[in-house]
């Protein structure tokens, strides 16, 4: 069984807004709400990180303040003896990695950034975004199980593919479109719903 798990909104809080609080930049707050063009969202960050001369290593710096939400850590750990974790994720490699490591260390797929040897941020590579169904579909094929787990409208696709889909704290409007999909408003929640999911396949003729 793979745990196909989104990281911002599950885990660990948005990063951008962390950024955002710390370094004052409002424009930095800004999210898939207030622009639903995603690339669009991506340059304005890039432009005002470019005003303001922030870098990568500040960012970084941020970012490692970043905690998970309490009970974070002990859910990846329990939910991997059920099977394998992939972290898969909208944010970026050079934000998140600190915080995964910190959680346990697990597979963390997500976009990266591009920046010059000074590391001022030039743009990004998308690597998830978009792509968070291809990657359920790749992992179907090749005969895998998969619980998904996430709480946005990103992960919409990816849910509607999944075998064991679960919406975590997601908005109303998102669980109405998902009427298959299980919620669940607490890790407690989420680990009964794992753990169901896992007997499920247990009795059948999976692995
Ligand atoms: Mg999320």
């Amino acid at each position: 069984m793979l745990i196909v798990t989104d990281l911002e909104g599950v885990l660990v809080p948005e990063i951008w807004q962390e950024v955002a609080r710390v370094t004052g930049l409002s424009t930095l707050d800004l999210t898939t709400h207030d622009e639903v063009d995603f690339e669009a969202l991506m340059e304005k960050r890039v432009a005002a990180l470019s005003r303001n001369d922030l870098r990568l290593s500040d960012l970084q710096r941020i970012a490692e303040n970043v905690l998970p939400f309490p009970g974070a850590t002990e859910l990846l750990r329990w939910a991997r003896t059920k099977g394998q974790i992939m972290i898969v994720s909208d944010t970026f490699h050079e934000l998140s990695e600190g915080i995964v490591q910190r959680m346990g260390g697990y597979n963390l797929f997500a976009n990266t950034f591009r920046a010059d040897a000074e590391g001022r941020i030039l743009g990004y590579r998308l690597r998830i975004r978009g792509r968070k169904d291809k990657v359920i579909r790749s992992l179907k094929e090749i005969g895998y199980r998969i619980v998904a787990i996430g709480d946005g409208y990103n992960d919409e696709l990816m849910l509607q593919l999944a075998h064991h889909p679960i919406l975590y704290r997601g908005p109303d409007a998102l669980a109405a479109r998902l009427p298959n999909v299980r919620r669940a408003s607490t890790f407690e929640e989420l680990r009964q719903i794992i753990l169901e999911s896992h007997e499920e396949l247990a009795s059948s003729n999976f692995t």
